[in-house]
């Protein structure tokens, strides 16, 4: 059984201050949620000010981003010591906005996913197609691409820490969310090549979220598909109500 993990991706939101206030209104929204796994990603700056915020709670602490090296000449990256010294377990890589903006590629989000890895730092690693890459049929191709990309020479043993979001490009921040169905089939084909490449054992543990304008509105409805076991919030994660009644969906 999969235990559904529901995760705030806060992007470049909230000061330190306001990062504080959302924690802990969410921390008292969720109080007593045993049914998933909740995560939330603020921005760097306010990372360990919030650690504090949710320490002793059930809510855990996610990063947006990394650097693959410990330490280093790299001016304005963060490593993932840096990442786990202040509290963090999870950590979002190859988020569309960053792959769309930042230059990030598949090669980038494997060293990056495998320095997580190697550090104990659990890995969300994004995967999506745009709508032009949809309208053009080629949904499977790049989801393929990204997830093969993104976990290559991933040893099957660590896979159990990797969770993959399936995150449809056109459906990020625009209130369009994909359909149940057309997440599910996608979600379902994810699912279908981590059995390939490793395991159905594997791939029947794996999780993976749906990431797309996700609101208390339709987190029922994607949430009852088979193949989606959780979901990538953004927009909806700035507001504690929508996000605790997100995490509650099935309550
Ligand atoms: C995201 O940032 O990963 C995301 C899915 O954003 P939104 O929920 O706003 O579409």
């Amino acid at each position: 059984m999969r235990k559904p993990i529901i995760a705030g991706n806060w992007k470049m939101f909230k000061t330190i201050s306001e990062a504080k206030t959302l924690a802990s209104e969410i921390v008292e929204g969720v109080k007593g949620v045993e049914g998933a796994e909740i995560v939330i990603c603020p921005p760097f700056t306010a990372l360990s000010e919030v650690s504090k915020v949710i320490k002793n709670s059930n809510v855990i602490l996610g990063a947006q981003n990394m650097h693959w090296e410990k330490e280093g000449a790299y001016t304005g990256e963060i490593s993932r010591n840096f990442l786990f010294d202040i509290g963090c377990q999870y950590v979002i890589i190859g988020h569309s906005e960053r792959r769309q903006y930042f230059g990030e590629t598949n090669k980038t989000c494997n060293l990056k996913v495998k320095s997580a890895l190697e550090f104990g730092l659990k890995p969300i690693l994004c995967v999506g197609e745009t709508l032009a890459e949809r309208e053009s049929g080629k949904t499977f191709e790049i989801v393929e691409n990204h997830l093969k990309g993104g976990l290559k020479e991933i040893p099957p043993e660590k896979m159990k820490c990797v969770v993959i979001a399936y995150e449809p490009v056109w459906a990020i921040g625009t209130g369009k969310t994909a359909t149940p169905e057309q997440a599910e089939e996608v979600q379902k084909y994810i699912r279908k090549l981590v059995a390939e490449i490793y395991s159905e054992k594997i791939a029947e543990e794996i999780r993976i979220q749906y990431g797309g304008s996700v609101k208390p509105e339709n987190i029922k409805d994607l949430m009852a598909q088979p193949d989606i076991d959780g979901a990538l919030v953004g927009g909806a994660s700035l507001k504690a109500e929508t996000f605790v009644k997100i995490v509650r969906f099935n309550l």
